[in-house]
């Protein structure tokens, strides 16, 4: 197992590829932290996990709200004494053409993929320089913020700053023995992308993608245990692009 005796914090870890990633840690030995809004998912995940032998714990956190992250952070080191590994995996993402972005739509946006992931990894870097915990930090990018696409400035300008977040982090932390890279998916089948496959556009997003088909949340999991894992162990301030070809082809 590549993650045994780790522990691992995975926000939004109760759908989707959050939750592909808190199965795929708690598979290869981590016990697995996961926070959310919704406590019926929360539990949901935490049954999963625990069904197939794994150790799982739930947090109802907000990750924009800093008294709950706050709060969620020490529940995880009381119950566990340590944070090996963070995701900062929670986030949203609410489609509208740039003209028709509201103020509250940016701020949303903003406060949950930014801000909640700087509150998130503020604290859980604190704790892992103060205890000496030679942690792995990931940060789930998107390849939006790598490339452009209609109808989604405001979440793309998200997933950039998260990108630059960790290069940043990265080099800050690199002397304390934390490692900070992002994690970039294509269009993966989710919550998130469900209004996308099943509305009219769906061919012309296929015909996007070189392997031609939509990924799986299991499919991104893979790529947060190598980050979290020590075979990256010489790997930080990088970008791991998992979108079935997406970002090479021309538009
Ligand atoms: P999803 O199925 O909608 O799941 C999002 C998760 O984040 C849920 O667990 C959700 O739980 C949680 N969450 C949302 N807002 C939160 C908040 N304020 N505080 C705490 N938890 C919160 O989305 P997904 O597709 O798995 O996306 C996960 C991440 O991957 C996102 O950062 C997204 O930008 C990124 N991503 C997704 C794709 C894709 O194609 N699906 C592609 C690239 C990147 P609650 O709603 O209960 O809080």
């Amino acid at each position: 197992m590549r993650l045994a005796g780790k522990v691992a914090l995975v926000t939004g870890g109760s759908l989707g590829i959050g939750q592909a990633v808190a199965l795929l840690y708690a598979r290869e030995g981590a016990k697995v932290a996961i926070c959310g809004r919704g406590r019926q998912a929360l539990e949901e995940t935490v049954r999963q996990i625990a069904a197939e032998g794994g150790t799982a714990s739930a947090f109802e956190a907000n990750v924009s709200d800093k008294a709950q992250v706050d709060r969620m952070i020490a529940g995880v080191q009381e119950q566990w004494g340590t944070i090996d590994i963070l995701v900062n995996n929670a986030g949203i993402c609410d489609p509208a053409p740039f003209l028709a972005i509201t103020e509250e739509q940016w701020d949303r946006h903003m406060d949950i993929n930014v801000k909640g992931t700087f509150l998130v990894s503020q604290g859980v870097a604190r704790f892992m320089v103060e205890r000496g915990v030679r942690g792995s930090i990931i940060h789930m990018s998107s390849v939006n913020g790598l490339a452009a696409e209609a109808d989604q400035v405001h979440y793309n300008a998200t997933k950039s700053a998260m990108i630059n977040m960790g290069m940043s982090m990265a080099l800050e932390l690199a002397p304390l023995g934390i490692r900070v890279n992002s994690l970039c998916p294509g269009f993966i089948e989710t919550r998130l992308t469900k209004p996308a496959i099943d509305g009219p556009h769906i061919g012309s997003i296929l015909s996007s993608i070189p392997m031609a088909r939509v990924g799986q949340p299991d499919e991104i999991a893979s790529g947060a245990v190598f980050l979290a894992s020590d075979e990256s162990r010489y790997m930080t301030g990088q970008t791991l692009v998992i979108d079935g070809g997406q970002l090479i082809k021309l538009a």
